[in-house]
């Protein structure tokens, strides 16, 4: 069995990253630039943007943070997602969700320009990804391909079951393995919470991918002997003997589980490294397209 270790693989992602970047700074004098806009005081989500912005400043990405009151409009949340549209220095803008209940989320999402949805939540972008043309993939399933690519786990005629279908994980990557491509062309199969008999369905995965946020969900007797298990699940349980008096479990019983697959991502330290390391690739790609563009390519 091997476990996947999503924190090597996003390091290496980021110096690439690094690399790369230092390349344009020589060639054309500027470098990909990133805005999150947090509104409010979600703890969660203070401790995400500046995760992100730690991560810019590592590869050498311009970053802003933009942090706003809990009673800002939805208007005035536009017209700044509207400012930074415009803006060159921009090439990836990210609304930290969740949003306060006042501000509609799909509004929000969809004010931002499609060549700067660096989240992948817009719908046009959505749109493109179901039929397969070049877009941005939304960040945790574009991490949970590179996984499967770089630990060079076949993809093409397995069976991937993906439990949850949410629009930010199970919908993406389920749509993202159908494609007709190279890392993809899998026999894909959904599940949800109305699924009655889910074991039914999880005990044929090839690969079996986790989205449901509930801690240790997926037991040993619910996987075939050989399948890798993508965990995307973060849940905190009540830990005592830790400092913060909790500690993070995925969606799967890692210890009973580990000992049936033959690949497992591992949590703390499987997918969700990857999320922020795919957030700087797609805000890098966003500059390479804006590039293009001025070059009339
Ligand atoms: P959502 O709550 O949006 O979706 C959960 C999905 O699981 C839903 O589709 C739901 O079904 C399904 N589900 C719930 N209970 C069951 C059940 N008993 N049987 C089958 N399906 C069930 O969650 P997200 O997709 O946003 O997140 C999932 C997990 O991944 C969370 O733990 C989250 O914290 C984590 N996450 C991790 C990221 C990372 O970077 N590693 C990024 C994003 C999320 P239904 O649609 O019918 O309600």
């Amino acid at each position: 069995m091997t476990i996947i270790d999503g924190k090597k693989v996003a390091k290496e992602i980021r110096l690439e990253l690094k690399e790369k970047v230092s390349g344009l700074k020589n060639k054309y004098g500027r470098v990909p630039g990133l805005v999150a806009i947090l509104v409010g005081e979600n703890p969660a989500s203070q401790v995400y943007v500046r995760m992100k912005q730690r991560a810019c400043d590592e590869v050498g990405i311009y970053s802003e943070v933009l942090r706003l009151p809990e009673e800002t409009k939805e208007t005035e949340l536009i017209e700044l997602i509207q400012k930074y549209n415009s803006d060159e220095k921009i090439n990836g803008i990210l609304v930290q969700l969740p949003l306060p209940k006042h501000i509609s989320e799909n509004k929000i999402i969809e004010a931002i320009s499609p060549d700067k949805d660096v989240d992948g939540f817009h719908p046009i972008n959505l749109g493109n990804l179901v039929i397969g043309k070049d877009t941005f993939y939304p960040c945790t399933p574009y991490g949970i391909l590179e996984l499967l690519k770089r630990y060079e786990i076949e993809t093409k005629g397995k069976h991937v079951v993906v439990v949850g279908r949410s629009n930010i994980v199970g919908k993406p990557v389920a749509n993202m393995l159908l494609q007709k491509k190279e890392g993809a062309n899998a026999i894909v199969t959904v599940c949800h919470s109305a699924a009655k008999d889910l074991k039914k369905y999880t005990a044929t995965a090839d690969i079996l991918i986790a989205a449901i946020g509930r801690p240790k969900f997926i037991t040993a007797d619910m996987v075939k002997d050989g399948v890798v298990v993508i965990d995307v699940g973060i849940n905190r349980v009540e830990d005592k003997s830790t400092e913060k008096g909790y500690k993070l479990v995925g969606d799967v019983d890692f210890e009973e589980v580990s000992r049936k697959a033959s690949y497992i991502t591992p949590v703390p330290g499987g997918v969700g490294p990857m999320t922020i390391a795919m957030l700087l690739q797609n805000t890098y790609e966003s500059f390479n397209k804006s590039l293009n563009l001025q070059h009339g390519n």
